[in-house]
């Protein structure tokens, strides 16, 4: 539900003006900024069975910043897609790309449909409509606009996205780059699937590393037995809860999804509950959990940390009052209406914003689009070389000390990274530098007063200066 008084996109602008104040720039750059630059709105028909009639489908994709190219955001499928989502979730990806340091302008795409209710040949004709809609009106390629997975959709529809692009522009050399999160074996990247998630977990652990900031929020350093209730198991929502438990020491003690919402206070195996969801087609009844009164009860459980990885206005001015969490973690896109964070800063809850902490995905879609541009596999011609060259030191050590390694020892200290190594050091690092940015800003001016305004002064400044530095043409 949202708060009365504003649109999805309203609430970004609002936040968007909260911070604008403390970014040195004029009025009239702060407006090209805030403004959605272009906005493509679609109806096609689709033919969903050969002896059937024609179904128009209503569909959107909104290019919000062309201050960098390509422009770079996911592709919805949901009934609550409209206009003024896409621009919000569009200009939220120019911050987030901004704020995590990725070369893209911001976009969004949104189809208007219930993705359940269609056969996955159906959804094939939808996807690729679209997509060939896109190519007529030029709001898709590798250096143009980027689509990747979102909300309803995943690898599948990409890999049907790329395979329409690619004929439609036949021959075009970069071609598979036109859109990231793709299968791996139809040009995509390791460790895309779970980016998103586990930048979720690196940012999380990033910011409960400050002891001076934990204390604020009565809470010790480090994630280790932390307590976490997780909204949405599907892929953001999952991984979080699958990495924070294995690399975090993390406690899920509460779920909520769609069909109802569990409790257990010695913490739910996700990995289980994943599996159990497979085969009854619902978390409820898992076993060892009770199961709570409503689908978003176990968001008001006692926790350290809720992390909304659903849908935006989850968290709004009618529950705000009951959450009790001491960290928000914005897994999902705009979870937190403006007036239900006025309620939680009040009472003290920290807020890491969606545009820092889900930012792991267009990481990682920037690494693949990396790696399509360069058509080969990241460490493919240095890991042999790096781990001969560390073998050749471990020998030397040995013959020089006199000393034995295990083999386990040695693999561990001669192996050359590969892709998924690489991608994840790079996400690390991301996530870390990214941290720091928003902190210092922060820090820096005592006018701000929570983590979504600096981390939004930290992006507008970044993307101010490419104005500036550019020039306006003509
Ligand atoms: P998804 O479709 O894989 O999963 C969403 C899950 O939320 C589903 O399991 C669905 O049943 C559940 N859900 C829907 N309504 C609910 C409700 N009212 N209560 C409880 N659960 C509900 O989608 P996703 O890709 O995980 O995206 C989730 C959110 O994360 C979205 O806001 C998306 O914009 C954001 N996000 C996704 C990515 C990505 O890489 N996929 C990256 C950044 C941000």
């Amino acid at each position: 539900m949202a708060d009365k008084h504003y649109s999805f996109f309203d609430g970004v602008v609002k936040n968007f003006e909260k911070a604008a104040p403390y970014t040195g720039l004029t009025p009239g750059l702060l407006q090209q900024i805030k403004e959605c630059n272009s906005i493509l709105a679609l109806k096609f028909p689709v033919r969903l069975n050969d002896d059937g009639d024609v179904e128009v489908i209503e569909a959107y994709r909104v290019q919000h910043s062309n201050h960098r190219m390509p422009t770079k955001g996911g592709i919805r499928y949901s009934m609550d897609v409209n206009q003024d989502e896409v621009m919000a979730l569009a200009s939220l990806m120019t911050y987030k790309c901004a704020v995590i340091g990725v070369p893209f302008g911001g976009a969004k795409g949104g189809v208007k449909i219930d993705a359940k209710k269609y056969t996955p040949a159906q959804l094939e004709r939808i996807t690729r409509r679209y997509t060939a809609e896109l190519v007529r009106k030029n709001f898709i390629g590798p250096g143009i606009d980027v689509p990747a997975p979102d909300y309803g959709t995943g690898p599948r529809e990409m890999a049907w996205i790329m395979d329409t692009y690619m004929t439609l522009k036949h021959g075009e050399l970069d071609g598979a780059g036109c859109v990231t999160g793709k299968p791996v074996e139809q040009n995509g990247i390791v460790g895309r699937a779970d980016a998103t998630g586990r930048g979720v977990f690196y940012g999380l652990r990033e910011a409960m590393s400050y002891e001076e900031d934990m204390k604020k929020y009565g809470l010790t350093t480090g994630t280790k037995g932390k307590t976490m209730v997780i909204q949405g198991m599907g892929n953001v929502g999952s991984y979080t809860g699958l990495i924070s438990i294995a690399e975090g020491g993390i406690k899920v003690i509460g779920v909520a999804e769609y069909e109802g919402s569990i409790h257990d206070p010695n913490g739910i195996d996700i990995a289980a509950l994943l599996e159990f969801r497979k085969i009854t087609g619902s978390i409820v009844g898992f076993p060892g959990t009770t199961t709570l009164e409503n689908r978003t009860a176990a968001m008001e459980l006692d926790c350290d940390i809720l992390v909304p990885a659903a849908l935006e206005n989850q968290i709004n001015i009618e529950n705000a009052g009951r959450i009790k969490a001491k960290i928000i973690a914005e897994a999902a896109n705009g979870p937190v209406t403006p007036e239900a964070e006025e309620i939680l800063l009040k009472r003290g809850c920290l807020i890491i914003p969606d545009m820092y902490i889900n930012a792991g995905g267009v990481t990682v879609s920037y690494f693949e689009w990396l790696k399509n541009l360069s058509h080969s596999t990241f460490g493919h011609l240095e890991k042999r070389f790096t781990s001969s060259r560390y073998n050749n030191l471990v020998d030397l050590i040995l013959q020089m000390t006199g000393k034995e390694m295990t083999p386990a020892q040695r693999e561990f200290l001669t192996s050359g990274a590969d892709e998924l190594d690489l991608v994840r050091s790079g996400l690390e690092e991301s996530m870390i530098t990214a941290y720091k940015g928003i902190r210092d800003t922060w820090q820096a001016d005592s006018n701000i007063k929570d983590m979504r305004t600096a981390a939004f002064v930290y992006a507008i400044k970044k993307i101010g200066a490419d104005y500036l530095s550019m020039g306006i043409w003509p």
